[in-house]
């Protein structure tokens, strides 16, 4: 048993927030004060440092079939893990209104996460769900999924059916015996290999294909993944191995900076730079000369771009985190179904909405560009990447 991670951390929210036991609730968290006028419609939001709402990325289980060592480690996500029960999870119509009150502070982007979040039964409902909100100009939402890809043979069909623009796949490894150490559950590469290949027969392209990459552990893969990927119309993305989490054993020398993944593939082929696609893109873009393959280079470790980061992330049991290395959640669902512990009743949307931009108004969240200067507090509990998604 490790008491500790299943409840009662040290409650360490704002003052403007109300401040609850934390008694039942596996991060700390608190309830959003809900403004006593409702926020007039259509002004842009932006946060303490400038940055609009625009992703929102929605983990919808903390459950996955993989134990994959820098994210759930088999021995601390074991038989013994207590996994949320269901009635503590979002149901769809609850994930749905906070979607679309999110979608009118200006989020044009949902992506769907978790855990592994095709575990979560009846997740094609959920997608369709979220495919029909549309803005206040009647335009649809970007709509993707991370998944480790699985399932993804079986679902990718119906997942587009119900209006599923995009999937990104996470494989960090072609090596087959190398990628079942990592995911630690007997998966095989072509497992996912067929996943993506399905997602692309079901137009749901460009496939993405992220690769953590540890040195010492997977580095060599990267040169064959660039190989494989060639001509295949998929997107590869190298990540930077983060320290998020408290339970992956993170070190900086495992950390393999983006530019030397650019220098080894460089080394080979001919490439050039892309421009970004997006404000507040978190890839650096390039090509290879012959047009064969596209990739990113995402350096949240070595070139942090907190100040361009205009995501929030929404927990299965709907705490609301401002980011990836947040020890401290908003505590949405209290406010959607009312909490009589708490002492909290259940709000409406308009009244959602303004507690919603008060949060974000409030933000001032940069960890990776502070890591190194001023460590994490010792004591705060870090939320784990299988709980808000990456
Ligand atoms: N289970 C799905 C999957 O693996 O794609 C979705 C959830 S998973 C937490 C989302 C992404 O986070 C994956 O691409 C995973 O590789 C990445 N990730 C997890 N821990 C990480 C870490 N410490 N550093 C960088 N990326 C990490
Ligand atoms: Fe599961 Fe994704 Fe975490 Fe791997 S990275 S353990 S697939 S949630
Ligand atoms: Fe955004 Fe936090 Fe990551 Fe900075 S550290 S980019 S604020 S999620």
């Amino acid at each position: 048993m490790q008491p500790a991670r299943r409840r009662g951390f040290a409650d360490n929210a704002p003052m403007s927030e109300r401040t609850i036991p934390i008694v039942d609730h596996r991060y700390a968290s608190s309830v959003p004060q809900v403004p006593a006028h409702a926020l007039a419609a259509g002004g842009l939001l932006s946060d303490r440092l400038g940055r609009p709402l625009h992703d929102l990325r929605i983990s919808i289980t903390d459950r996955c079939n993989f134990r994959c060592r820098y994210c759930m480690p088999r021995e601390i996500f074991d038989g013994n893990y207590e996994f949320l029960r269901h009635a503590d999870l979002l149901r769809f119509e609850e994930i749905e209104r906070l979607a679309r009150i999110f979608v009118g502070l200006g989020v044009r982007k949902l992506r769907l996460t978790g855990g592994e979040p095709l575990l979560r039964r009846g997740v094609e409902d959920l997608v369709a769900m979220l495919a029909a909100i549309r803005t206040d100009d009647g335009d649809p939402i970007e709509l993707t999924m991370t998944t480790n890809a699985s399932l993804l043979a079986r679902k990718a069909a119906a997942l587009k059916a119900a209006g599923l623009h995009r999937v990104t796949v996470s494989l960090d490894a072609l090596d087959d015996a190398l990628f079942r150490r990592i995911n630690d559950a007997d998966f095989h590469v072509s497992a996912v290999l067929d996943g993506i290949a399905a997602a692309q027969a079901a137009g749901l392209n460009p496939v993405k294909v992220n690769m953590v990459v540890q040195r010492g552990v997977n580095d060599d893969q990267i040169e064959p993944m660039v190989e494989h990927f060639r001509g295949s119309g998929a997107v590869l993305r190298f990540i930077e191995f983060m320290d998020v989490g408290n339970t992956n054993g993170w070190r900086m020398d495992q950390v393999l900076p983006s530019a030397d993944v650019v220098a080894r593939i460089a080394a080979r082929h001919a490439l050039h730079p892309l421009q970004a696609a997006a404000p507040g893109e978190t890839a650096e873009r390039w090509a290879l000369d012959d047009g064969s393959l596209e990739f990113g280079a995402i350096s949240s470790v070595t070139q942090p771009f907190c100040r361009d980061c205009n995501r929030a992330r929404l927990s299965m049991e709907g705490k609301l985190y401002l980011c990836l290395f947040a020890s401290h959640g908003h505590d949405l669902r209290a406010l959607l179904r009312g909490d009589a512990t708490q002492g909290v009743a259940a709000i409406d949307d308009d009244a959602l909405r303004a507690a919603l931009a008060g949060v974000w108004s409030a933000r001032d969240d940069r960890y990776s560009e502070l890591r190194g200067l001023a460590p994490h507090g010792d004591g705060e509990r870090r939320v784990e990447m299988s709980y808000i998604g990456g």
